[in-house]
């Protein structure tokens, strides 16, 4: 006899470990999963694809578990009193049911068994100790309770109580590959080789009429048709199928017959009819895909078979094969087409970073160059900008300073001209510095009080002082209803007008300007200014209209030589008004005139409007004299200090004057004054340090005396910087009248002034 192997192909173990084990086991299939290998995760997504598939197309689907049996209150009795059933076994029926290497009762039966016991709770004991012949007595004798393949035949019906047929076979005529014999008509009448004793003896010899050859085994019938010895043997197909993986035969056919009639069932001990119904319930309960997955992992089919079966098979393997060929080839072409999207696409990337990279750092570089190139704009400006100043200073000062003397006829109007182009000059340069801070974005608006009425009526009384020689009229029209009061940044709002006007005036020979100003009230606290200048001028043609907010951007110059302007006046007027939620718009008729209407918003302190304006009084530029007053002048210039005491001199003060901060921290020490006005930039050491120094002497005069500080520089910061730095005040040059009686009249000590009458002011 020929060794067996054990059969655990598809992870389901037999149910009984060990002969004599009373215990059923059935245990899940467990599935380890080797740790992956793939690299990427697509391989292991593509490796788990093929095995699905694989697992799919050789397991035919999952196995569905039939319902449980509904079993009655008897049949619940009987299991538990009767909690393990005795088997008597066939120890060499394979794959029915045999012993295998290691004594484990396995095979079709077993398995069968297996399900009724997870299906109803009761244990089956295979009997292995009792010999196979005497199976059949000892269930008379009720040592064993079952026996589980037994033919369904009246025979049996007489001995044990039968449960339905629970696995049908057909029967196989074997014969060699090359045997010229292909039905089984073929073999009527001639010699057969079986196995002695079975009803397949009985079957050949009764329907075939064929002559018997003898064996003891169905194993060593097959060997006999293998080596020739025997034209063909008859066998139960699953057995003859299974001894032939089992032998390794490979030069085999077989063709199947008979009906399906051909089965086993279990044969009961006659006195447990329950039992005999639990199983029939437990059987029926029992799913096709579990009948189907027990029979495909006992009987093989490979290698041989009938004619019809082999072909399909071939069919249905060359199929599979193809197919599994057919998807392994895609995804492989698949992955390899992707692995190589992917290495491109990460070739592009890199790529891409590293133009990103190189972009950043060209930007980063440009954006430095930039901020250097602007900070060096910026510095220069400064410096340019405290560079002209600085005899500017002296031309508009000293033509001040003549102007306000006894002049001839033509010198006064000669210095009037020298004074006029000087202001011009000065306010170029004040635009190019307001430019570069816009550009820089350090415009800043300040906000204070002011009272309205004073800022329209002195930019009226400068549009007045220009237009004077021009037959233009200057019509003036203002909203008495205005609130007075305002809050804001009013040097800003008069740039802005004094632009709009001073363009009017430019550009208009003959007719008139008109300045009108409206306003509305969008909040209690917020005034909506809309200023609107209408000029009788040369006018603009319509494609120009939108160039002139261009900075530098000036129009129509070929007809205008005569008329000068750098072209940033309405770019700086146009911001400062958009700083106060505002803005410029302009509509004009070439030849005719425009019409510039600025808006703005500025805060409203008091609801008051201004009061009707009294009869012009003529501006005072000196405010009072003070004989008693000691006021030092520190500068380096000569010229600066001619002006400064040209301008002091109608104050009729005592004044003392050195050129540097050290000369002036020597004098202050020595000596009280009651006013300094202090340069910034001088040599030997500047105002900033003088100033520090002398607050720093150990008088209190010292500390409290107040230093104004006289300076070019136009910078913003500038006045903090000084108020910071020990000064009380700061007047820039070129040094305004007004603003220097505003200073003087705020620290010069009140006991040492003596106020000028109105009619005698101005000079
Ligand atoms: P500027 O007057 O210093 O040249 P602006 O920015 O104030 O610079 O004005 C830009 C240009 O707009 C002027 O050069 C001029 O061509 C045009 N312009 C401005 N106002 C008027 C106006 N009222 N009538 C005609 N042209 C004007």
């Amino acid at each position: 006899m020929h060794q067996k192997k054990t059969a655990s192909g598809n992870g389901r173990v037999p149910p009984y470990a060990g002969g004599g084990n009373l215990t059923t086991m059935y245990r899940p299939v467990q599935t380890s999963v080797p740790p992956h290998t793939c690299g990427s995760k697509h391989a292991r997504r593509a490796a788990l694809l093929l095995v699905a598939c694989l697992l799919s197309l050789l397991c035919e689907g999952a196995v569905v578990q039939g319902a449980a049996p509904i079993l009655t209150e008897a049949e619940k009795e009987f299991i538990r009193k009767h909690p393990v059933i005795r088997v008597g076994i066939n120890p060499n029926f394979a794959p029915f049911e045999f012993l295998d290497n290691w004594r484990n009762y396995a095979g079709i039966a077993p398995d069968y068994l297996a399900l009724i016991s997870e299906k109803t709770g009761l244990r089956f004991a295979p009997a292995v100790e009792i010999p196979y012949a005497a199976t059949q007595e000892k269930v008379w004798s009720g040592e064993l309770d079952l026996l589980p393949t037994l033919d369904r035949s009246a025979e049996q019906e007489n001995k044990f109580l039968l449960t339905q047929r629970y696995y049908e076979y057909k029967l196989a005529l074997v014969v060699r590959a090359d045997s010229p014999f292909k039905s089984i008509d073929d073999f009527r009448g001639r010699l057969l080789a079986v196995q002695e004793n079975t009803s397949n003896a009985q079957f050949a010899f009764s329907t075939l009429q064929a002559g018997l050859s003898l064996y003891a085994s169905e194993e060593d019938a097959l060997l006999a048709v293998a080596d020739g010895r025997e034209a063909a043997m008859l066998g139960y197909l699953p057995t003859v199928l299974y001894a032939i993986r089992e032998l390794g035969l490979s030069n085999l056919n077989y063709i199947t017959f008979g009906s399906d009639n051909n089965g086993f069932c279990m044969g009961v001990r006659t006195d447990l009819s329950e039992l005999r119904d639990i199983l029939n319930k437990a059987l029926a309960a029992i799913s096709p895909s579990e009948k189907a997955a027990i029979r495909s992992r006992w009987v093989h089919v490979g290698g041989i078979g009938d004619a019809d079966e082999k072909r399909r098979m071939r069919y249905l393997a060359g199929g599979s094969a193809a197919l599994l060929l057919a998807m392994a080839t895609f995804i492989v072409l698949k992955l390899y087409s992707h692995r190589k999207k992917i290495a491109l696409h990460r070739q592009h990337e890199s790529m891409l970073q590293e133009m990103v990279r190189q972009r950043t750092e060209d930007l980063q570089n440009q954006t430095r160059l930039a901020v250097e190139a602007s900070q060096a704009k910026s510095a220069f400006l400064a410096l340019m900008s405290h560079e002209i100043r600085t005899p500017m200073n002296v031309v508009i000062g000293l033509a001040e300073v003549m102007l306000r003397r006894e002049l001839p006829a033509d010198a006064a109007k000669e210095a009037r001209h020298i004074k006029q182009a000087g202001v011009s000059l000065l306010s170029i340069i004040n635009d190019i510095l307001d430019f570069s801070k816009i550009e820089a974005g350090k415009l800043t608006i300040t906000d204070e009080e002011y009272a309205f009425s004073d800022l329209i009526r002195d930019v009226e009384d400068i549009i007045r002082f220009r237009i004077a020689d021009k037959p233009v009229d200057f019509i003036v029209r203002i909203d008495a209803g205005l609130p007075d009061r305002l809050r804001g940044d009013m040097n800003r709002v008069r740039q802005i007008l004094l632009n709009l006007l001073s363009n009017a005036v430019k550009y208009t020979r003959r007719g008139s300007v008109t300045f009108t100003v409206t306003g509305a009230m969008p909040a209690d606290d917020r005034v909506r200014l809309t200023f609107e200048v209408t000029d009788t001028g040369v006018g603009i043609r319509q494609e120009d209209l939108e160039k002139l907010f261009n900075s530098f951007g000036r129009v129509d110059i070929q007809n205008h030589p005569d008329i000068e302007g750098t072209g940033l006046g309405l770019t700086i007027a146009r911001s400062l008004c958009r700083a106060m939620d505002g803005d410029i718009s302009v509509t004009s008729e070439y030849g005719k005139g425009s019409v510039f209407t600025a808006e703005l918003t500025q805060g409203v302190v008091e609801h008051r409007p201004r009061k009707a304006s009294a009869a012009r009084k003529k501006p005072r530029t000196v405010s009072f004299i003070a004989p008693e007053a000691d006021v030092l002048v520190v500068d380096d210039l000569r010229g600066n200090l001619l002006v400064a005491e040209g301008l002091l001199a109608p104050y009729r003060m005592r004044l003392v004057t050195c050129a540097n901060g050290r000369e002036a921290v020597d004098l202050v020490a020595k000596r009280p004054f009651d006013l300094v006005l202090m340069d910034h930039m001088m040599p030997v050491m500047g105002g900033v340090e003088a100033t520090l120094a002398i607050r720093a002497l150990n008088e209190e005069r010292c500390r409290t005396m107040p230093v104004v500080a006289l300076t070019a520089s136009a910078v913003s910061g500038m006045r903090e910087m000084f108020l910071e730095n020990g000064f009380n005040d700061f007047l820039s040059k070129p040094i305004d009248v007004a603003q220097l009686d505003a200073v003087l009249l705020r620290w010069i000590p009140a006991g040492k002034r003596i106020s000028m009458p109105e009619e005698a002011s101005g000079l």
